[in-house]
């Protein structure tokens, strides 16, 4: 099938030109199938109390693995699943494999572990997805109160009323919801005043140059002052060394998350990493 889409004799005849357009309508076709032939797998990639010195969490990360393309990055995919409406399946198997292998690891022991995923946009609108998360809460056996809903403001911007109600439905049924990318984006204040967030997820753009940026340090500052004062948890992404630990440590920036500690892993991995625990 892809091949009749953009094959090698399309290319032939419009080069460098079409080159990407063919690239996106082969990963839109391969994707298609990508859920029935089980190309899909999640790494899950651990969320660190400093202070504590505990594993409060992963964040469950989406791989696709395909035969011919090999392994296809999610900003590679994600926003062509998003346009096709492929997201809302690939959406729900995150979230169903995720609280799943979570319930595993509190069989292991490892009982306060909450498991965090992304919802897009377009998964947003959808009005059962609320509905669909409980039920896999209920047939997975995890509590609400284990599960993240990590969300970007572009979820909110196209219909914010619609936002709001769903919000409210997943705060209410317990579940955390935190904002991802805090900082990117146009409105995101006013966000966290109206909607019923729990978490901040800082950028990690403000943590990248964090050694030289004296506006970064004020950003983080600031935003960790304004989580205590909102009563939000606050984690901070894409730590990828010593010096950004120390900094965020010195700012009170607990709950971190980046290279630093570990890269995503798949399940098994992930669970080696639970067993050692850490110390830093
Ligand atoms: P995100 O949710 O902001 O996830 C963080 C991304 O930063 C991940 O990339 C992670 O691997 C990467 N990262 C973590 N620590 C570090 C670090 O120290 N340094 C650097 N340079 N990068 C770090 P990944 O896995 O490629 O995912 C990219 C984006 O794709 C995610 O951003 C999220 O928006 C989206 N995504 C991933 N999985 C899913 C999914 O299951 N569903 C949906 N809807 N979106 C997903
Ligand atoms: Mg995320
Ligand atoms: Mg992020
Ligand atoms: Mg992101």
């Amino acid at each position: 099938r892809a091949k009749e889409l953009g094959g090698h004799g399309y290319q032939f005849y419009q080069p460098s030109m079409n080159q990407r357009n063919t690239e996106l309508l082969q990963i839109e076709s391969y994707l298609y199938n990508a859920l029935h032939n089980n190309e899909f797998e999640l790494y899950y990639q651990p969320q660190i109390n400093i202070i504590s010195k505990t594993i409060i969490g992963m964040e469950a990360l989406i791989r696709w693995n395909h035969p011919q393309l090999g392994r296809v990055a999610p900003n590679n995919f994600i926003p062509i699943a998003e346009q096709t409406g492929l997201i809302c399946p690939i959406g729900e198997w995150v979230i169903e494999e995720a609280c799943q292998q979570n319930q595993i690891w509190h069989d292991l022991g490892y009982t306060d572990l909450k498991i965090a995923v992304n919802i897009s946009a377009r998964q947003f609108q959808q009005k059962n997805l609320v509905y669909t998360i409980a039920n896999i809460l209920k047939k997975t056996n995890l509590s609400p109160k284990f599960l993240e809903a990590e969300i970007t403001e572009s979820s909110i911007i196209q219909n914010p009323d619609l936002a709001k109600k769903i919000l409210d439905q997943l705060s209410n049924l317990g579940v955390l919801v935190a904002m991802d990318d805090f900082g990117t984006g146009y409105s995101s204040l006013g966000y966290l005043k109206k909607f019923p967030f729990g978490k901040i997820k800082i950028d990690q753009s403000f943590v990248r140059e964090l050694k030289n940026k004296k506006e970064d340090l004020a950003i983080i500052s600031a935003v960790v002052t304004l989580g205590k004062g909102m009563n939000l948890q606050v984690v901070a992404e894409g730590i990828e060394n010593d010096e950004q630990l120390k900094l965020l440590v010195d700012l009170n920036c607990r709950q971190m998350q980046g290279y630093y500690f570990s890269k995503p892993m798949n399940a098994k991995d992930a669970t080696s990493f639970l067993q050692k625990g850490i110390d830093y």
